[in-house]
């Protein structure tokens, strides 16, 4: 039996809610649109059971990969052989008491900092416009406009790639720009606890329109892409650094230096993931062939190129 079967066999037997896709279109499941298809994808549909699969897949030592909402990864145009795990809508649940929002690692930030200002909660106005989950986002230290995750993150529980179930301290999350200890150790997020401050409702919602609005002017939002294709280098900003490379709407295939913001690589039409990373190699060589600076990107590739 494949490991694929296998896997198959095990949920059709033991996981009743929990979905799987044979040769899933990867183009429908990042924000990028571009990749080949996943040999399998299963969306558990609640922790029980994605605890139960993750100590059947380690057990049976399946090769996987966990994805979140696909905001920040590139899927190789052959497509990907390990198991795609996905974690996000269907492990959406927020929970918030007093300071603390309790969330299932699927829930989208949007919908977190929807909820955490409905409670007047502040603390998380600089996620709303962040495209994705919040185990991405814990994953990636994800942050923009001067806060991040590790500013909010109290306590994260992960699944380790030995199948412990731990609860861990924001603290000892070893949170750096765009990394953390979980993405080093390959761990998998089940939720997070976030702590806020108390707020005022109007206030709070006022910022993330403002931030959101933000957004819309500076982002080429209306092309798919994932966010900032670049780490911002020590000293220098990685937009500025672009377009001083003259490569402001430079194209090759489908891939184009987006002429709104330097640092989004964008999907003009039909891009293939060969296309992207071929524009990035050509970004990254010119950046260091002019300025002698490194980019290094933060959007993460996974599967076969
Ligand atoms: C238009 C746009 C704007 C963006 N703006 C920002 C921004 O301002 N700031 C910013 O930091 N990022 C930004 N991003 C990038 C992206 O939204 C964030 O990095 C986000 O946190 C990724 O979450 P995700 O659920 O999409 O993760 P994915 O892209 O699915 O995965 C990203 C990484 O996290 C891992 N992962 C996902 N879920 C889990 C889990 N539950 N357990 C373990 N590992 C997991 C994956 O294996 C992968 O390595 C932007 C992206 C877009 C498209």
């Amino acid at each position: 039996m494949s490991s694929n079967e296998n896997i198959v066999d095990f949920i059709k037997k033991q996981l009743v809610a929990t979905e799987y896709y044979f040769n899933e279109d990867m183009k429908k499941h990042t924000t990028f649109k571009t990749g080949g298809t996943a040999d399998l994808m299963v969306v558990p549909h609640n922790i029980p059971e994605l605890r139960l699969l993750m100590r059947h897949i380690i057990k049976e030592k399946i090769p996987y990969v966990v994805m979140g909402h696909g905001s920040n990864i590139l899927v190789g145009d052959k497509g990907i052989r390990e198991v795609v795990i996905k974690i996000d809508k269907n492990l959406n649940n927020i929970a918030v008491k007093g300071d603390i929002a309790d969330v299932e690692a699927g829930a989208l930030l949007a919908d977190v900092s929807k909820e955490v200002q409905k409670n007047g909660l502040s603390g998380l106005e600089f996620a709303c416009g962040i495209p994705g989950t919040v185990g991405g986002a814990v994953v990636m230290n994800a942050g923009a406009y001067g806060r991040e995750m590790k500013d909010v993150a109290e306590e994260v529980v992960v699944l380790t790639k030995a199948g412990e179930l731990l609860t861990l301290k924001g603290s000892d999350l070893e949170f750096g720009y765009r990394t953390s200890s979980i993405q080093t150790k390959g761990d998998l997020v089940l939720k997070a606890k976030l702590r806020l401050q108390k707020g005022d409702k109007d206030e709070i919602q006022k910022t993330m329109d403002e931030l959101v609005m933000k957004r819309e002017q500076s982002q080429p939002l209306e092309y798919p892409s994932a966010g900032s294709t670049f780490k911002r280098p020590q000293g220098y900003f990685t937009g500025k650094l672009i377009q001083e490379a003259n490569l402001s709407g430079y194209q090759l295939g489908g891939a184009q230096v987006s002429k709104k913001h330097a640092g989004f690589v964008i999907n003009v039409g039909n891009a293939t993931t060969g296309d992207i990373l071929n524009l990035i190699g050509h970004i990254q060589k010119e950046v260091k062939r002019l300025f002698g600076v490194e980019l290094e990107t933060e959007v993460r590739v996974i599967g076969e190129l």
